[in-house]
């Protein structure tokens, strides 16, 4: 397969910014996106093109996703990465949290499938690569709301790589187990927060987002008729 675009969304922290650094380094033209301008502007040059996109606005992702193509060629890998989490308990969470992960989480990745998936039927080629979580897989305390989105991603990323094998585009699942980011930076409840840090600090520590990446440049680096499906990776001492 030739080199191409590769687009990656939730550019500017934690997995996301890590893939971005692992596949510039390996050469690949790269799109980053996210909200956060300002965090991603150290990585544009050499191949690398910056762009402010919310994955929930379908045109400016799109529009975001066009214009880069017309610089750098058409999209031959999208990372769907941008994610939230926002833990919580379902008789005292704020709906408006369900909403926004949902939005980002599921309709994003929903959004980020549709705008580069006709381009990929055209050329008969292409790779999807949507990061889920081991919270697609199994529950967790106050993830109610979480593991729903994670499992739509699981599902609808099954469900699409049936709909598309016949144009030899791959679709992958990266779900990772606890990694140190941002990520539960945006809960809002303290004691939600303080219980899962504590979860972490029992299992020695967590993985780092270059532990992430790498599962990801492999999935991509497969021969083009080897569709790695599902990956998951955890912390050797994470229960479950
Ligand atoms: P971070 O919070 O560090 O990064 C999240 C990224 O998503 C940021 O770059 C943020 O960029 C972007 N983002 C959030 N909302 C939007 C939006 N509306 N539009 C565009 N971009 C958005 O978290 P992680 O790196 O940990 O998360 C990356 C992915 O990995 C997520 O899907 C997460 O669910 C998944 N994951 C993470 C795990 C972990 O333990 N860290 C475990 C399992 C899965 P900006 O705010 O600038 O828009």
């Amino acid at each position: 397969m030739e080199k191409g675009l590769v687009v990656i969304t939730g550019a500017s922290s934690g997995i996301g910014m890590e893939v971005a650094k692992t596949f510039q380094e390996r050469g690949y033209s790269l799109l980053l996106l996210a909200r956060r301008l300002d965090r991603l502007r150290h990585l544009e040059g050499k191949g690398t093109l910056c762009k402010q996109a919310d994955v929930t606005d379908f045109k400016g992702f799109k529009q975001a996703v066009h214009e880069a193509e017309k610089q750098l060629g058409p999209v031959r890998c999208l990372v769907n990465n941008a994610g939230v989490m926002l833990l919580g308990l379902i008789h005292e969470q704020n709906p408006a949290e369900w909403k926004q992960m949902f939005d980002v989480n599921v309709l994003g990745v929903l959004n980020g499938m549709q705008i580069v998936l006709p381009g990929m039927i055209q050329h008969n080629q292409g790779t999807i690569i949507n990061i889920s979580s081991v919270a697609g897989r199994f529950t967790f305390p106050a993830h109610a709301a979480y593991c729903g989105t994670k499992y739509a991603v699981h599902a609808i990323t099954e469900n699409v790589r049936k709909e598309v094998a016949k144009y030899n585009i791959r679709l992958a699942i990266i779900a990772p187990g606890a990694v140190e980011t941002e990520l539960l930076s945006h809960t809002t409840s303290s004691e939600i927060k303080a219980n899962y840090e504590g979860w972490k600090s029992q299992m020695g520590g967590v993985l780092h987002p270059a532990d992430i990446a790498r599962a990801v440049l492999y999935a991509f680096e497969q021969p083009p008729n080897v569709c790695v499906r599902e990956v998951m990776v955890a912390a050797t001492r994470q229960e479950p």
